[in-house]
Parts: C-alpha cells; structure tokens; sequence
C-alpha cells in the first residue's frame, strides 16, 4: 500500500553549522500510530518541523499523501494536524473561538458540526465557552489537540504531548490518542519515554545525534532491546 507519508534522504544543518539531521529515510502507512524516540537534542523536533514545512531542509524529499511537500507546501499542510510542545494559543480566547479559527486559518469555512465532534471526542464540549487561562493543564493540551484537528488533517503530529504531565494525565493522553486512531487519524508522536513508545505506537523509530538508528515494529524493537538497554543506548 502506498504511504501516507514519505522522508527521503532528509537531512538538516542550522545555519549555526550544527547538523540536526542526517539522511533519515522514514515511510508511515495511512492509520499507522508512530512513535519517534529519542533524548533531548536528538533532532525529533526538526524531522516534524521539516515535514510540517516549518523548517527547510537541506537536502531531501517529503511527500504527504501524493503532494510534495517542498513543491507543494499548503496541499501538504492541509493534510498535517501539528500539536507542538509549547502553548500556542491566545489564553483570553474561549475554547470554541480558538478552535474555529483554526479552521478557518486553513480556509476551511463552515462545517461547525465537525468542531462541536472533535470537541465532544476531546472532552471539551462542557468547557466550550471558557477561556483558555481558565482550564487545567491537561485541558489545556486537548485544545492544542482540537485546534490541530480543526481542518480535518490526515495526519496528527503530537511533538511531546506527555512532557511535564503526571501519570494520569499521561493516561489519558494515551487513551486519546488510540481513540483518534480509531476515528481514522494516522499518528505521529515523539517522546522521551520508552514506556510511551511501547504502550501507544504500533512501530518505534529510534533517534539519537540527529540519526535514525532503527525503526521497527513495537515487539521486534522491545525483544532487540531490553528497556534497560535501551536506556543505555539512548545515553549521550
Ligand atoms: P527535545 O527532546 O529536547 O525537544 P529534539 O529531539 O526535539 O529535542 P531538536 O529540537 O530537533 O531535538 O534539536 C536538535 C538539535 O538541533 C539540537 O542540538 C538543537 O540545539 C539544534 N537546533 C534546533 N533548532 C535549531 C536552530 N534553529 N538553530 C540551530 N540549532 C538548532
């Protein structure tokens, strides 16, 4: 089956001269949940970022659902929900504003059925009126999750959604994050945890010093590697 998405030979160096990544060569199947692990500085925000057209690469291709992503970068950003790490909304807009908007940044007017659903699935609904400032936050991170949902992606980035968050929360992330998959959504998450990556993905990329060292299903990669090694493996 063709993939929904395709990295070939991507690499990045900052205009600093500090080469973030290597040639990476990475293919998601459409309905896929991907795990990208890897420790801080480990480029997993700049491989998103290039495929989200944020950050040119220096070198390579990206093809998001048949659409070049350098070539064509609004066909392929429509397809692409991206949940960064930080807060990226106006605290003094309510929920429903916020997640509107959004939609209509994308050019994608009307459909207001489709909003009232993705915040009936996140659990936001009952807090549709409120100001973002006025939400816990794990709430907080579904409005990043709706307002990435907004015009419909193909395809949800969640960079870190656990970062920060206590266990419970962590839980609930996850258990999200299987329901959007099952609504269809192909999944792309990166994380620092091993636990995350074996407990959500159905296949773990391996990042470390901007290279991927192996990419495998769940079960392969936790026989290969005991958790205790990989731990050691991860060690700058
Ligand atoms: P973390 O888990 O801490 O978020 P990461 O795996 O997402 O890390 P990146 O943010 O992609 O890693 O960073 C990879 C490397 O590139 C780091 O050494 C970082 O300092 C460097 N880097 C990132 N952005 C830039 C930039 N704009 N200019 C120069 N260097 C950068």
């Amino acid at each position: 089956m063709q993939p929904i998405l395709s990295v070939r030979g991507v690499s990045k160096t900052y205009a600093s001269g500090h080469r973030a990544l290597k040639t990476v060569d990475l293919e998601i199947a459409k309905g896929e949940i991907f795990a990208l692990l890897g420790p801080n500085g480990a480029g997993k925000t700049t491989l998103i970022s290039i495929i989200c057209g944020i950050v040119t690469p220096s070198s390579g291709t990206i093809t998001v659902d048949g659409h070049d992503a350098i070539a064509e970068p609004r066909a392929a950003r429509m397809k692409i929900g991206l949940v960064p790490q930080e807060l990226s909304v106006d605290m003094f807009e309510t929920v429903l504003a916020t997640t509107r908007y959004s939609r209509r940044l994308f050019g994608r007017a009307g459909h207001d059925a489709y909003i009232d659903e993705v915040l009936r699935d996140l659990s936001l609904w009952d807090k549709r009126n409120s100001k973002i400032m006025e939400l816990s936050g794990g709430m907080k991170r579904r409005v990043l999750i709706a307002k990435a949902l907004a015009h419909e992606p193909d395809i949800l980035f969640l960079d870190e959604p656990t970062a920060g968050v206590d266990v419970s929360l962590r839980r609930d992330m996850w258990k999200l994050v299987k329901r959007l998959r099952e609504k269809g959504t192909t999944i792309i998450l990166t994380t620092h945890y091993i636990e995350e990556a074996e407990e959500m993905a159905d296949r773990v990329g391996v990042i470390n010093k901007g290279e991927l060292l192996l990419v495998e299903d769940k079960a392969a990669l936790m026989k290969k590697l005991g958790k205790r090694e990989m731990d050691i493996a991860l060690v700058e």
